[in-house]
């Protein structure tokens, strides 16, 4: 990127900033001329544009994507004890927020072809693993007594998972869905059963955002936001940014210390009209790199089911020497990265849930074979030549008969 011309950064975050400067700047300005620099109309002005957005009734700002998850959580009604499910492939943010609400984070598989939650794994969870209190209304986790309270599907890359099915056994057993929308400002959903196409974030009974700067909505420092169509979760999520209070000095519960800045919402809402434009670029550059590298058979490229319109977040593909072609392009110059390379159930962190290697076989495959490669919206076609080319070189240097995928 500096003194090596050829070189592709996995990510650039020069560029767009560049491009809206002097506006960034003007959001400064006018945030030291009214000393507004917590809560406001600069957070109001971006929290009616990004729930509008995401078709979505309200929209709350908060400090982080993990602030998100965690509000939306406890103003959902998780208590401690209870237990959340969601899946091991994702950011460890998705599993502290659910700790830090006092429950208790559970996995189930993912599906090999997309990456995220399995509907088929999660049928099998609930209806072997846990049983319906039909009086209480309340699916009991049978080994430990837990109440199984919420459900987080991870929109992981950029690509909604299958919210259909997970939707109606939620409905079916009273789980709350919490979707972690924080790789996945602007996707879409094809819902069979309502026939219409949905907004990441639109689905669930709440969503969570980050506007962490490499995000495809990004503000420049840490933001975060809840969206939902429920008024009294929102004045929950309100309340536990900014104390436990709605009114100065008078805290009907404790809370957090979890506001939106000022500036990073003015920031976020002088970026959120290219939001789209930036989508559509990044849908484009997949579409060129599928292009390029359609001919190996040594690589696996994302895979879109037709009910979904990611906005590639990530664009992560799967070859079977991943370190061996992540060296390879290293000395090319060119940058990737690895959307997770150990998953949450193996980590040190998460040792006293007690969970083992095997137990979540298909992420435990995928997280061994994935590799992210440069992706973000004036990614140029000459760039992405560059890398494909540097991969089929690498590839060519494979034996044939090594890559076997379970897809
Ligand atoms: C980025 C991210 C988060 C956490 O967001 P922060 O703003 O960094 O707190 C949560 N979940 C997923 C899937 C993420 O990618």
């Amino acid at each position: 990127m500096s003194a090596n011309q050829q070189s592709i950064p996995f990510l650039d975050l020069i560029t767009p900033h560049k491009e809206l400067e002097e506006q960034l700047i003007e959001v400064f300005r006018k945030a030291l001329d009214s000393a507004g620099f917590i809560g406001g109309p600069m957070v109001e002005e971006f929290e009616k544009d990004f729930a509008r957005f995401c078709d979505t009734k309200y929209c709350v700002g908060v400090g982080s994507g993990t602030d998100a998850l965690r509000f939306a959580l406890i103003a959902a009604g998780v208590e401690p004890g209870d237990i959340v499910v969601t899946v091991p492939n994702t950011f460890i943010a998705t599993t502290e927020a659910i700790s830090q609400a006092g429950a208790r984070p559970d996995f189930v598989d993912v599906d090999e072809r997309t990456y995220t939650m399995d509907p088929h794994r999660l049928v099998e969870y609930l209806e072997t693993k846990c049983t319906f209190n039909p009086d209480r209304r309340e699916m009991v986790h049978y080994c430990s007594g837990r109440v199984v309270r919420a459900i987080i599907p991870v929109h992981l890359y950029g690509q909604t998972a299958d919210m259909d099915p997970i939707l109606h056994l939620a409905n079916k057993y009273n789980i709350t869905v919490i979707e972690d929308a924080c790789q996945a400002h602007g996707a879409e959903y094809y819902s069979r059963h309502d026939v219409c196409w949905k907004k990441a974030g639109s689905m669930g009974k709440a969503a969570a955002f980050s506007f962490y700067p490499g995000k495809n909505l990004g503000a420049c420092g840490e933001a975060g936001a809840v969206t939902t169509d429920d008024a009294e979760l929102a004045k929950k999520v309100c309340m536990l940014r900014d104390h436990g209070q709605a009114q100065k000095y008078y805290h009907a519960v404790e809370g957090y210390n979890g506001r939106l800045d000022a500036i990073q919402a003015g920031i976020l809402h002088a970026k959120l009209p290219h939001l789209a434009r930036w989508n559509e670029q990044r849908r484009e550059a997949a579409g060129r790199y599928k292009t390029f590298l359609a001919e190996h058979t040594g690589i696996v490229v994302p895979h879109a089911p037709t009910m979904t319109r990611p906005v590639y977040h990530l664009y992560v593909v799967r070859v079977n020497d991943r370190e061996g072609l992540r060296k390879h392009l290293a000395q090319a110059g060119i940058g990737t990265g690895i959307h997770y390379p150990v998953p949450l159930h193996l980590q040190e962190a998460y040792k006293h849930l007690g969970f083992h290697a095997g137990d979540f076989p298909v992420c435990e495959r995928v997280a061994q074979t994935i590799l992210s490669l440069p992706m973000f919206p004036p990614l140029s076609e000459l760039q992405q030549r560059r890398v494909s080319d540097s991969i089929c070189d690498f590839l060519a240097t494979q034996p044939d008969n090594m890559v076997e995928f379970v897809a």
